[in-house]
């Protein structure tokens, strides 16, 4: 039997976390069951997993649609792209079957690449691999998520570059049905001997609708910084949304300004002990003062009050209130005032995303 081989190919770095890793974990449910139904998709799709932040890993091998069971998606630091790509044409390699005189192999593959941010690692040699060898044989679609992603490297990966604004009412959803209704077609012309074809995604998702995506430097959109419960020691990431030009739109002047300064609180969310796994461990360079942060998140593990208290070592974790704690991250004591953001704050090493 001919298979049909789809990856997902998912970033799941801290820009991610929250909302769009929630959604895409049930989407994939929403896709497998969708598929479920339609009898060409049931005879030929088989589906994995891959998820990358600043190191990827399988979640699921290529398995047949009906032993597929959608996975947890992890989160992790960092954008390694050209580690992703590196990781998905070894993935190809040891699980599609090549045409060959003697053979008839495996349909053409096709990989759903979906990333929000600027790669953290050099993706060039993988580049280079994937045209050379994959390229033709390897139908890849990019969905940069909120208009992210690098445009110039996604470009030399593939013409299917998808805008895909995620600030639409509804915009998840109607992703998910593209994605299962792409796929659907895609079988049903790959298998008889045909391309791939994607279905069109509508304008007011892709970005189109509104005249362009509201985010312009995706990169800056978030302020994301990992945390450790110091009751659990389990980790969590915190994002800040930037406030962007929502406010004095219709001035330039006054929009540059919120643009640059202020990031307001958008999600604390737990995260598993794979999240170093899937990361690079490199430090970030960009950093932001505390006083550019709306909003303090309670501790998503002990829910104590205050879940940006900053060592000494510069480790992010929680406090219930003013007094000792001691750091997560290094062990050391300390006495900790809780500030109102009037002594003019401190700066905060920024996580990568
Ligand atoms: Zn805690
Ligand atoms: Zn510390």
């Amino acid at each position: 039997m001919r298979k049909f081989p789809i990856f997902l190919l998912i970033d799941v770095s801290e820009s991610m976390a929250g909302d769009a890793l929630v959604q895409l974990e049930s989407g994939m449910r929403q896709i497998t069951a969708d598929l479920m139904q339609d009898p060409y998709a049931l005879e030929t799709a088989w589906l994995s997993v891959i998820a990358f932040a600043g190191r990827a890993r399988t979640l699921v091998p290529l398995t047949e649609l009906t032993e597929f069971v959608p996975p947890h998606l992890p989160v992790g630091g960092g954008t390694g792209l050209g580690g992703a790509l590196v990781h998905l044409m070894d993935e190809i390699d040891r699980s599609v079957t090549p045409s060959s005189p003697e053979q008839k192999g495996d349909w053409k593959p096709l990989v759903f690449l979906m990333t929000d941010g600027v790669p953290t690692d050099n993706a060039e040699s993988a580049l280079r691999r994937w045209k050379e060898k994959y390229a033709h044989r390897v139908a890849l679609v990019a969905v940069s998520i909120g208009g992210g992603g690098d445009q110039a490297i996604l470009s030399r990966l593939t013409n299917d570059i998808i805008p895909f604004d995620d600030t639409v009412d509804g915009a998840f959803k109607k992703f998910i049905t593209w994605i299962t209704n792409s796929v659907k077609s895609s079988t049903r012309s790959v298998t008889a001997g045909g391309g791939i074809t994607l279905t069109k995604i509508g304008d007011d998702v892709s970005g189109r609708g509104s005249g362009g995506m509201p985010f312009e430097a995706l990169d800056d959109r978030y302020a994301v910084f990992v945390g450790r419960c110091t009751d659990t020691k389990a980790p969590y990431v915190v994002k800040y949304e930037r406030h962007m030009n929502r406010i004095g739109a219709q001035d330039p002047h006054l929009a540059e300004l919120f643009k640059t300064r202020e990031y307001l609180l958008k999600a604390a969310v737990p995260v598993q002990q794979d999240y170093f796994e899937l990361s690079d461990g490199s430090k970030t360079d960009h950093s932001v003062s505390s006083t550019q942060l709306i909003g303090q998140p309670d501790c998503p593990h002990c829910h104590a009050q205050f879940g940006m208290a900053v060592c000494g070592c510069g480790g992010i974790h929680c406090v219930s209130g003013d007094g000792e704690a001691t750091c997560p991250w290094c062990g050391k004591t300390a006495t900790y005032g809780v500030s109102d953001g009037s002594d003019g704050g401190f700066d905060i090493g920024r996580g990568r995303g």
